[in-house]
């Protein structure tokens, strides 16, 4: 019998030795001709409920990420996400997507408590 943790393992491609401590979910674009040799690392995702224009409960994501670019690719972005950042996203690729420097993500953070600790105490 196979244990799941191998099972996962033996099904993903070797993890790269270059890769952030943190990133457990690689992407390699080396076909996309819009991100030449770029490699997208990606987190463990925190999940955050909330309700969506509908009202339908749904999953949020939260993960720290980063594009490792080749040289001549960096520069096409804001420099602030030159570097590992922050990302939120929806439960699937078409919905929320929001890019965060952690500077932005405490700040988010922080308005979020504001704003949860005024709910809390509205009548
Ligand atoms: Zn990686």
């Amino acid at each position: 019998m196979v244990e799941p943790a191998r099972a996962a393992s033996a099904a993903r491609p070797p993890h790269p030795q270059h890769c952030p401590s943190w990133c457990i979910d690689c992407r390699h674009d080396d076909a996309d001709p819009f991100s030449p040799r770029a490699l997208l690392h990606r987190g463990a995702a925190d999940i955050v409920h909330a309700y969506d224009d509908a009202c339908l409960l749904v999953e949020t994501q939260v993960r720290v990420a980063y594009w490792d670019k080749a040289p001549d690719w960096i520069g096409t972005d804001p420099t602030d996400l030159e570097h590992p950042y922050v990302e939120i996203s929806g439960p699937t690729e078409d919905d929320l997507h929001l890019s965060l420097t952690p500077e932005h993500a405490r700040a988010l953070a922080a308005a979020l408590l504001r704003a949860a600790d005024t709910a809390d105490t509205a009548v």
